[in-house]
């Protein structure tokens, strides 16, 4: 044995990847790359009913764009695999026979109708109501009896009879008693093998060191550590029993749990709405750990770098998602404007207001106007609305409009004759920089015309841009030309 680490993440493919996996995902990653030891990814597609390929692509997808690799699975492969569960059957029906021929576990013929009923006793007379044992010790000639009257079985593992405490990695010492831990399926009727036995029999074949997983699993942690036990002993995988760390709940609005229905838990909502990796992988980090120091914004690499589980904190964590937009905006203000430019243009493109491909001029307007919004930005996808008006118009793009709320509250008669007054001191500019079409419009407006700069240049802006709000007027009028900035002012003026 070595003590290298050895983690992994086993996510079932059901579903729209939820930020809780991916938060479990990036600790695992984290703790790997900060003690040198191999990420193990692994699919446990266990569920042929729930599981799908379009939520395993997604998954793989997620992943990658959050910036976490692995060292094996999917794609990557590695010495240990197949890393789905759906190509491990062979290995799992090996591990069942040996686990019976021991005596590890036993057939139970209960129905399910039959579980209920002594289930609803037990709880009426106060009792556990757990599995009552009921197949335990069968005799032959019971189990043959149940098979003729046309019964199937499941397999259950015999418990043993004890407390079970282990030391958690995030929580400290953890003990369930044993009558919370009875018997449980391994095996469904027609074959299949769980989730309850292939987890720690893939753990322990692949080697894995540490677990860290959700704390929603905290109650399966006794039954796998029974069965590790028995797996070392019928010299099932290296016989080292991992340490268990689970970290802690993460939670929603009005302090519940965050569930699959809740938008912000859907992973592709960031991407789709333009969050970029660094951002949410920082802010997933936030939700349980922090390099301390009041630290919080840092990168991958830095957090790779810091993270001990020690400081992982066992109180539930709550999703904030204006604060997971605000940790976003600081890390797009991080970005070159050229970088920042080039992750924008996919969400233009979506919104329709660059044409795919863009142009090289549209790009190199749209470079332009970066350095001009950035301050204003927290996702990608909001850059859409604010530099939409420099391509409005253009092939391929969205005509020009001006928000009809914004040219009621500016354009009375006062807002159009300001437009006509900037026009014809705008006309005969020489040289179209920012710098003289504000001389020029302050000396027509506010010299000219005795406005204040709030109405002087409110209706300006809204011919120009379309809205009250835009990144800098006379910049955006430079950047928009001159031919497109008369046109507008004449156009929204009449
Ligand atoms: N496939 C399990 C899940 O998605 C993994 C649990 C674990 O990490 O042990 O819940
Ligand atoms: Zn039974």
């Amino acid at each position: 044995m070595t003590d290298a680490v050895r983690v992994r993440f086993c996510p079932s493919p059901t579903g729209d990847p939820h930020v809780g996996m991916l938060r479990t995902a990036l600790f695992n990653w984290a703790y790997a790359r900060h003690t040198g030891g191999t990420f193990v990814f692994r699919i446990e597609d266990t569920d042929a009913a729930r599981d799908s390929e379009e939520s395993y692509t997604a998954l793989l997808h997620s992943l990658r764009w959050l910036g976490l690799d692995w060292d094996e699975g999917p794609e990557v492969g590695g010495d240990h695999g197949p890393y789905r569960q759906s190509e491990r059957g062979h290995i799992s029906r090996d591990v069942i026979a040996k686990l019976a021929e021991a005596g590890y576990t036993y057939p139970c013929f209960c129905t399910t109708e039959e579980l209920a009923e002594r289930r609803e006793i037990a709880r009426k007379e106060g009792r556990n109501s757990g599995y009552d044992g009921h197949c335990r010790d069968l005799t032959e000639e019971q189990a043959a009896e149940y098979r003729a009257a046309g019964r199937t079985s499941v397999t259950r593992f015999r418990m043993p009879d004890q407390d079970w405490t282990w030391d958690d990695l995030v929580r400290g010492e953890v003990t369930f008693g044993s009558e919370h831990v009875p018997d449980f399926v391994l095996v469904r009727a027609n074959g299949d093998p769980l989730y309850t036995l292939v987890n720690p029999t893939d753990d322990a074949l692949m080697g894995i060191t540490h677990v860290l997983r959700g704390e929603d699993l905290l109650s399966s942690t006794p039954r796998q550590l029974a069965l590790h036990g028995a797996l070392a002993r019928l010299g099932i995988g290296t016989g080292e029993i991992p340490k268990f760390g689970h970290l802690p709940y993460v939670m929603g609005e009005g302090n519940k749990k965050l569930s699959k229905r809740d938008p912000e838990a859907s992973f592709s909502h960031y991407e789709k709405a333009g969050f970029l990796p660094e951002g949410l992988a920082n802010y997933l980090a936030l939700l349980g750990w922090s390099p301390g120091n009041d630290v919080e914004f840092f990168s991958l690499a830095q957090m790779a770098e810091a993270f001990e589980i020690s400081s992982v904190n066992a109180n539930p964590a709550r999703f904030d998602i204006k604060k997971c937009t605000s940790i976003n905006g600081d890390w797009i203000r991080t970005l070159a404007p050229d970088d920042l430019a080039a992750r924008i243009v996919p969400y233009l493109i979506e919104a329709q207001v660059l044409p795919l491909p863009p142009t090289d001029e549209q790009l190199d307007v749209l470079r332009a106007a970066v350095p001009h919004i950035s301050e204003r930005m927290e996702t990608l996808g909001q850059a859409a609305g604010m530099v939409g008006f420099l391509f409005a118009g253009e092939p391929g793009c969205k005509p020009f409009e001006v928000d009809p709320d914004d040219a009621a509250k500016v354009l009375d008669d006062q807002g159009v004759a300001t437009l006509e007054a900037a026009r014809s001191s705008l006309e005969s500019l020489e040289s179209w920089t920012t710098e003289d079409i504000e001389f020029a419009l302050r000396r027509a407006l506010i010299d000219g015309l005795g406005l204040k700069p709030r109405l002087a240049f409110g209706p300006v802006r809204v011919a120009i841009t379309g809205r009250r709000v835009s990144p800098p007027l006379f910049e955006s009028m430079e950047l928009l030309g001159r031919e497109r900035s008369l046109e507008r002012l004449a156009v929204v003026g009449n």
